[in-house]
């Protein structure tokens, strides 16, 4: 099964909508493998936005994700990566899709209550970034029958 990194923004946890998205990854079926609070620093923020760094809102979407604390958890399940990126929405709040986290919670480009995975190469880096390997827990979920087919996991 595939492993993928979701991070709830600072306005995920000002808006008090950990709870609520959280939610939406355990109702999909997703297994939580691993789950924490940072408060993130600029130096992981350059490393982790280094695909926008020529960007004119490069330090603006860094001190927007250091307001306060973010939640970072892994994500599992089969073909997990996809799931989560559909699930997430269009990177705009405003055109993402009504159903989808961000087309139900946000209005902006910036405010777009999750980061999410986008590939598994980078799903394999994101993961080492902000967990260790001890904070990676690889229990079963007792329904997986009720979740998959058996020949689907
Ligand atoms: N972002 C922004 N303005 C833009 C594009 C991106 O503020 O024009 C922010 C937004 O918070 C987004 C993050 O930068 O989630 C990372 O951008 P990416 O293109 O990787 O989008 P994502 O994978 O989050 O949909
Ligand atoms: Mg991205």
């Amino acid at each position: 099964m595939e492993k993928t990194l979701v991070i709830l923004k600072p306005c995920t946890i000002q808006r008090s909508l950990i709870g609520e998205i959280v939610s939406r990854f355990e109702k999909k079926g997703l297994r939580l493998a691993g789950m924490k609070m940072i408060w993130l620093s600029d130096e992981i923020l350059s490393e982790h936005y280094a695909h926008l760094k020529e960007k004119p809102f490069f330090q603006r979407i860094k001190d927007a994700m250091s307001v306060c604390p973010v939640i970072v958890c892994c994500w599992e399940g089969v073909d997990a990566i996809n799931v989560v990126r559909t699930l997430t929405g269009a990177t705009n709040g405003r055109n993402a899709a009504p159903g989808t986290i961000r087309g139900d919670y946000s209005m902006s480009v910036q405010e777009n209550i999750v980061h999410a995975s986008d590939s598994p190469e980078t799903a394999a880096i994101e993961i080492k970034r902000f967990f260790s390997d001890t904070e990676i827990y690889d229990y079963k979920l007792n329904n997986l029958s009720s979740l998959y087919a058996n020949d689907e996991f």
